[in-house]
């Protein structure tokens, strides 16, 4: 948690062009967008992935997912939609060890992931 880059990015050791932030959540542009909408909405609470979430954070996740929505639909995806995306470990790509979901629009994307 101490090396954590998304942990620094909440401290604001570390910059981000932040789309929205509360006591409990931080939404950012993607630093490398992989498509023309990216952006990431991390809980502040360190949590390393989806299987270290408990049941007390199932509120907190709810709340995370909404606003994920949320910004989706006013970063003008509402019409054509994109993908919500938690990578989750090593098979699923994650690099970054601390919870976040991705949203990607703004382009048709493909099925199944590489
Ligand atoms: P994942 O591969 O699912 O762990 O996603 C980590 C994401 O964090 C990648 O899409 C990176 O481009 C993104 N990322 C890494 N460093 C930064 C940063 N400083 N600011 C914003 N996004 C970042
Ligand atoms: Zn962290």
């Amino acid at each position: 948690m101490g090396n954590c880059l998304f942990c620094k990015i909440i401290a604001g050791e570390i910059p981000s062009t932040k789309l929205y932030e509360d006591n409990e959540m931080l939404a950012f542009l993607d630093i490398n967008p992989m498509s023309p909408v990216h952006f990431l909405v991390i809980p502040k609470k360190h949590i390393s992935n989806l299987f270290e979430v408990d049941t007390e954070d199932a509120a907190l996740l709810g709340r995370i997912l909404n606003k994920a929505q949320e910004l989706a639909k006013t970063n003008g995806c509402e019409e054509e939609g994109g993908r919500f995306i938690i990578n989750t470990k090593s098979d699923g790509g994650q690099t970054v060890d601390h919870l976040h979901i991705h949203f990607l629009g703004g382009r048709k994307l493909g099925w199944p992931p590489g």
